[in-house]
This record gives C-alpha cells, structure tokens and sequence, in this order.
C-alpha cells in the first residue's frame, strides 16, 4: 500500500490524476466463496467474511495504529456485504453476488484513500457506483454510456479542476435503480479505460507486476520478451484470446478517443514498461497467448438434418443471451463445435436451454493456444505431449484448443 501510495504521490503534481484501485489481493477470491456459502446456508458465510474483514483491520492497523477514522469507514464497507448475509439467500445468484463482492473493492480503496490523506494528498474517496451505470446483467454489466459520461463529468471533472486527486474503485457498478453490478472479473481496468474516455484523458497507465506487454506468459514460457510498444488492434486480439495482463474490454473506450494506453510495472516504476497506441507499427514476434478452462461443445441436431442458419441464429441468440465467450467455431453438415471460456455454470446453463432441440456434447479441462506471427518450430513445440481437438489458421494467426495427453512410453520388459 505504501508502494502504491509513493507512485500516485509521484504523479499528482503532474496534471490532473484519478486512479482507480482493485481489490487486495485474493480478496475477491475469498469473497467469492462467501457468496457460496451464503448461498449453500453452510454457516461459515460471516466467519469468512470476519477473517476477510481482520484482514483489512490488520493493514490499517500496521499503516495507521489503533485508533483512526479509518476503522468506521471500514465498518460501514464490510456493513454492505453483512446486511446480504443476514437475510435469506437471493434468488438471484449473481445479484447476490455482486452486492456481497463489492466490498473488497470499496474497503481496498478506503484505506488507500486515508493513506494519500496522511501523505497529506488532497485525496477524494468517490464511489464507482455514483459514476459507472450498466444494465441489470449482474456479475457482468454492460455500460450505459450516457449515464456514465454524465456522472463522470458532473462528479469527477470540477475535482479535479479544483486540484483534487480523485481515488474510485475498478470493477464495480450500478444500475439506474442504485444496485450494485460488477463489470466482469479482472474488471478494474475496463474502469479505468471507462473513466479515461469520460474525461479525455491524455493518457491512462496499469501498474502490473510485470514490466509490459510480454511475447507469452512468463511462468508458461521460457524466452518471452517485452513488447516496447503494441497497436490498439493487436492488444484488442491478444487480450480476447485470454492475454492476461489487461482486460479485454479495456482497449476499445481508449483507442476510440486515441488515448495512449501504458502498461509498466510498480516494481519498477521508472521503467518505460509497454505501450498501447494508434502509433505502433504492426511488426511483432510470434506471440503466444494461452486460455485454460476452455470447454469445447459440439451440438448437432437430433433428426439427422442440417445445422442450417435458422439454427445457427438460434444458438447464437442463447449464446449472446448468455454472454458466453465464443473463442472459436467450426461447422460440419449436421454439427456445429464451439469453444467458450468455461466460467461458473454457464455452460451447463446453455447446454440445457438447447437440450430439446439438439445434442450437446461437452469437452471440458482444454486450453486454447493463440499464436500470433507463428513459426512452424513453435507450432512443434506448443503441439507435443498434446492432442488437439481443433485447430484453424487464418492469415498470422493459429488457434489450436489442445487436451493434455500423457506421453506413451515402452514399459520395460524384463528379459526372458
Ligand atoms: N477485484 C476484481 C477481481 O479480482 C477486479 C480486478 O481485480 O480487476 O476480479
Ligand atoms: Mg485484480
């Protein structure tokens, strides 16, 4: 939090600055399975929620001692996910969800708030959900960008005209009947790039812990190298196939007003870190991007006759419906396969609303591997110890989703 603090307090004298701060770390896990318990009436719903509380206590006891106003606010943020666990479970799961979930973010950014005012920054706490308004999809909101562009000029730009360092939380949202909505997991920094639009912002900046935009992700990969600077176009398709340094939904509200986006690294400030502009030119190394959780679904029809485009529109309705992500497609006469992100039950959601028209059939556990600017070498190497179950190649770019398989090795036998 320190840490986090000096880099803010680095750049407040450079021009207008509003930051947008996520949950600790593992919060929003550990959130997560409050919500479960709740929802399974397990009783162990307060107590998670009191260790994830003590958490936030421990902090604010270590930056700020015993008493301080920190500590109500803090009861006031943790009193919103309460007042949930004290009623009946809502039938609503993900509405449920993300009146309980947004608390990691609204405490994480209470205590960095009280921390930039004892630097003595002229700090303004302000609540996301006054400014960003979605739909009522919860755990999934799409920005209504009127409403949003409104509040954000009403509420954020006369304080930063005043001089104020405007501190807001990433992720959540509301509806325009005042509940709470969340913009996706890892949704901070869609917020940021929502807020940089509102306000046209000369440029935004995501402090990670890697020093930019790599080639492949260093913990899969040995010989990535950093991207010094990346088109808006290229990050767009590196992040929708599961490129985990931004979130997807990021790139287009900045490239639509041509705002520079950097990416660089707060263990290393100082660092020139990656950037995202209209300026890059479009000459990469082969860059690999890899999705886990994938589930491959084939649906064919149950008669024998054609997956014709009436069915197609059909599908494609549920699917839109419920926003699954559509990685990769392929159609044969009486079948059609999908590969989809496999996140919470929505797969199984969707198979079953399509059940009495068609056959599903559900491969789950793949991974899907992107690869950009490909060389056949690379392709070898990603290939081994894998099976793939579909593959598809058009221009520079191969997408493979692949199955684990244990290498088969002759068994020794012993001589006779
Ligand atoms: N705290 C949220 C999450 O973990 C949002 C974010 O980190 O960007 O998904
Ligand atoms: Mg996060």
């Amino acid at each position: 939090m320190r840490h986090v603090a000096r880099i803010i307090a680095s750049h407040a004298d450079k021009g207008p600055l509003a930051v947008v701060v996520s949950a600790l770390g593992k919060t929003t896990n550990a959130l997560e399975e409050v919500v479960a318990s709740h929802a399974a009436q397990d009783g162990r719903a307060f107590p998670l929620l009191d260790r994830i509380k003590q958490q936030h206590y421990d902090i604010a006891r270590a930056l700020f001692g015993e008493s301080h106003e920190v500590y109500d606010l803090l009861n006031d943020r943790f009193a919103e996910a309460e007042w949930v666990l004290e009623d009946e479970p809502h039938p609503n799961y993900d509405y449920m969800y993300d009146q309980i979930i947004c608390v990691g973010e609204l405490a994480s950014s209470t205590i960095m708030a009280a921390l930039l005012k004892e630097e003595g920054l002229p700090v303004e706490w302000v609540d996301a959900r006054d400014l960003i308004i979605t739909d009522d999809i919860f755990r999934e909101g799409w920005v209504q960008w009127e409403e949003t562009t409104d509040n954000t000029r009403r509420v954020v730009k006369p304080l930063l005209e005043k001089g104020k360092v405007v501190l807001t939380q990433g992720f959540i949202a509301s509806t325009k009947d005042n509940e709470t909505t969340t913009l996706g997991r890892e949704g901070s920094d869609y917020t940021a790039a929502i807020l940089s639009h509102c306000l046209d912002a000369e440029s935004m900046t995501i402090w990670k812990d890697v020093p930019g935009i790599l080639t492949g992700d260093p913990r899969v990969f040995d010989n990535v190298i950093k991207l010094d600077e990346v088109s808006y176009r290229e990050a767009i398709e590196m992040t929708y196939y599961g490129a985990k340094v931004i979130h997807p939904k990021t790139i287009k509200p900045l490239q639509n007003k041509s705002i520079p986006l950097y990416v660089k690294s707060f263990l290393d400030p100082e660092a020139p870190g990656t950037v995202i502009s209209d300026d890059a030119e479009d000459n990469y190394p082969p860059i690999v991007v890899l999705e886990q959780n994938q589930a491959l679904l084939h649906i064919s029809t149950r008669d024998f006759s054609f997956v014709a485009e009436h069915h197609m529109s059909y599908l494609f309705r549920k699917i839109a419906e419920m926003r699954l992500q559509v990685n990769m497609m392929q159609n044969t006469a009486i079948s059609f396969s999908i590969c989809v992100n496999d996140i919470d039950d929505k797969v199984d959601r969707f198979a079953r609303s399509i059940e009495d028209q068609f056959k599903v059939k559900i491969d789950r556990g793949l991974e899907l591997i992107t690869v950009r600017y490909y060389q056949k070498e690379l392709l070898d190497n990603l290939r081994r110890g894998k099976v793939v179950m579909l593959e598809e190649r058009i221009r520079k770019t191969v997408q493979m989703v692949v199955k684990d398989v244990p290498i088969m090795k002759r068994k020794e036998v012993p001589a006779v």
